[in-house]
């Protein structure tokens, strides 16, 4: 079992990569809720307490057996936090010599406090569900969010 960890991957399957909220909604409709978000975590990373340029994530369930990806809400991540989150995406661009992966590697043992076994772990089992995820046909449903899509 693994033991609880402040700062996750959440990967998003690459079948529904474009397939979210920001994507979806006109550029004022994300920014309302971008900056809505960043007010609402006080200006500061929830996950690490870091202050400076944030990014709103969007935040995502999944229900393996009905396979509906549904988006739960928004939090406001600092940088660092944000390439653990898209562990994947952050490689892609590490490869392309745009990122420091050590450094990501790095950030999340720092804020879990863990080693880096801990971090390969967590890793190994993100990357298993991701290509799991990633071969199926997900319904992407975004909730109470969906009444901002524009028809
Ligand atoms: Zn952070």
């Amino acid at each position: 079992m693994e033991r609880e960890l402040r700062l996750t991957a959440e990967l998003v399957p690459s079948s529904t990569w474009y397939l979210n909220l920001r994507n979806a909604v006109p550029q004022e409709t994300w920014d309302t809720i971008r900056r809505g978000t960043y007010r609402a975590c006080g200006y500061r990373c929830a996950v690490c307490g870091a202050r400076g340029r944030l990014n709103c994530h969007e935040v995502w369930a999944y229900d393996d057996e009905s396979r509906v990806q549904r988006l739960s809400g928004f939090v406001a991540l600092c940088d660092w936090c944000h390439h653990v989150k898209h562990l994947v995406h952050a490689a892609g661009l590490a490869s392309e010599g745009k990122l420091d992966f050590e450094r990501v590697v790095r950030h999340f043992m720092r804020v879990n406090g863990c080693d880096r076994s801990t971090f390969e772990e967590h890793r190994e089992r993100a990357m298993e569900a991701y290509r799991r995820r990633s071969v199926e046909e997900w319904r992407v449903d975004l909730g109470a969010y969906e009444r901002l899509v524009p028809r």
